[in-house]
């Protein structure tokens, strides 16, 4: 181990001055290019020092140019865009809704300056931000009063916590429901304060249920909208209209969650029903509570909406102040309201509407026109065929409802016993894509659903990157 012989690593003063280092303290800071620099030299110490490495693979240039590398990863935003080819429009893991550019300009505008979030304009005193949309939501719903909160699993808790703590919350078995990522009926009402009494069967529950359930320790009665999963055959139900005029009999608030919930009857493009908010409250519900994000289409949001003087106690707990919504949200909020008084171009103009209601011919000639790029880029031992496939809405709307939908199927042709790693192979090669690309993998193939192909651009543009390691 004699220094005559072992190169040396140069030193940091050095290498900090050397040129080849220089546009890379310019590029991210004097600071992090010697952190980086410091970290990298270290590692190579003991291998520098057992003659391992050659002058050349520590020389100032190839040190700079791993660092570079090191800095451009560290760099790189953990947020990234992804293309959505699975299939699922709302899809909660991928950001859910897509905002429409009215939506993403009164973001920006609320970025950039300063604004009157809780400031009455017209009297010049402290104003509610709740008030910036009140106007909308009545409008477009019938509610006499709205609260907006951080999501609609915060505006459950805040509703149930602020209308029926220490009391009991009567629901029916079959509406006691888990949504996705640990947020269960049973378990918010605990953490609400509200003592759960469940009435009737999973499949069926009566008037009769909720009648003999009420007593002077009721506080509310709750109905949950059982999005994502669906109860067939032998069932019964009791409509809303039916359960508000027992609860209102005996004194008691009707709350009803809706999860999606929707402002327009769906059907009109030919999407499956959903019930609606204006129903919900015309058939009795005297608080609805229902996502910004899902069928809305709108940013990330839980809007409470309902009786005035609930709406007023509901705004008095302290919980609403630790799960309020935020300006961003708030200025998106109302400029995707603004598009529903329009519904007639509703379809054009909110993106989640838009791809929800893409014809399957649609997108069926966009599969067949990709097929051949996406075939000669990925060559053995694959088939590439644009096929009609089935998507789903997402966010737990219409679990059972397919939308009919096109996708480029991905089928090795290996022998079984090979096939799931193929897949799987595949799978990561186009998420490592700059933009990654994600499919599903069903029935020992790949498929790539291309309802939400919106950029096809910028989707071919990088195919040439693909490696698929075999
Ligand atoms: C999705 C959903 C929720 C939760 O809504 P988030 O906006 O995701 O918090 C609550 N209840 C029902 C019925 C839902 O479908």
């Amino acid at each position: 181990m004699s220094a005559s012989v072992a190169p040396r690593l140069p030193s940091i003063d050095g290498l900090l001055r050397h040129p080849a280092c220089l546009p890379l303290a310019d590029r991210y800071g004097r600071e992090s290019l010697l952190a980086s620099l410091r970290q990298l030299l270290d590692e190579l110490r003991s291998s520098v020092l057992n003659g391992q490495l050659s002058a050349v693979e520590i020389s100032p240039d190839v040190l700079a140019g791993r660092v570079g590398e090191r800095l451009a990863q560290q760099q790189r935003s953990h947020v990234r865009r992804v293309f959505n080819l699975t299939g699922t429009v709302l899809h909660t893991n991928l950001g859910r809704a897509l905002l429409p550019d009215e939506a993403i300009d009164a973001v920006q505008m609320a970025a950039r300056y300063p604004l009157n979030l809780e400031f009455d304009l017209a009297s010049g005193k402290r104003g509610d931000r709740d008030d910036l949309i009140e106007g909308l939501i009545r409008e477009l719903t019938g509610a006499e009063a709205v609260t907006v909160v951080n999501n609609n699993a915060a505006a459950v808790l805040l509703t149930l916590n602020s209308l029926g703590a220490r009391k009991e919350g009567i629901i029916s078995r079959g509406e006691l429901i888990e949504i996705g990522g640990a947020f269960r009926i049973p378990d918010i009402m605990a953490r609400a304060g509200v003592r759960l009494h469940e009435v009737g069967t999973t499949n069926r529950t009566h008037a009769r249920d909720y009648e003999a359930a009420i007593s002077p320790r009721s506080g509310l009665i709750m109905r949950v909208h059982a999005s994502n999963y669906s109860i067939e055959g032998f069932t019964a139900r009791v409509p809303t209209a039916e359960l508000a005029e027992l609860a209102h009999r005996h004194g008691l608030p009707l709350l009803e969650d809706l999860g999606s919930g929707s402002l327009l009857d769906l059907t009109r493009w030919g999407l499956p029903a959903e019930p609606t908010v204006r129903q919900a409250l015309l058939d009795g519900a005297d608080i609805v509570t229902f996502s910004g994000d899902k069928l809305l289409g709108g940013p990330q949001a839980g809007l409470i909406v309902g009786r005035k003087e609930l709406i007023a106690k509901i705004k008095k707990n302290p919980l609403k102040r630790a799960l309020r919504v935020d300006k961003l949200t708030l200025a998106a909020l109302e400029a995707v309201l603004g598009l529903y008084r329009d519904p007639d171009r509703l379809a054009e103009r909110l993106p989640s509407l838009r791809l929800l209601t893409r014809p399957q011919a649609d997108i069926f000639a966009q599969a067949e026109r990709l097929q051949p790029a996406l075939a000669q880029v990925i060559g053995e031992p694959w088939t590439v065929s644009a096929v009609k496939a089935l998507g789903m809405i997402g966010s737990g709307s219409q679990p059972v409802a397919r939308l009919p939908s096109a996708a480029l199927c991905l089928r090795p042709q290996v022998s079984k016993r090979l096939r799931g790693r193929c897949l799987l192979n595949l799978e990561a090669a186009l998420r490592g894509l700059p933009i990654p690309v994600l499919g599903r993998i069903d029935d020992d193939a790949l498929w790539l659903d291309l309802r939400q192909l919106d950029d096809e651009p910028a989707w071919l543009a990088q195919l040439p990157q693909l490696q698929v390691e075999s």
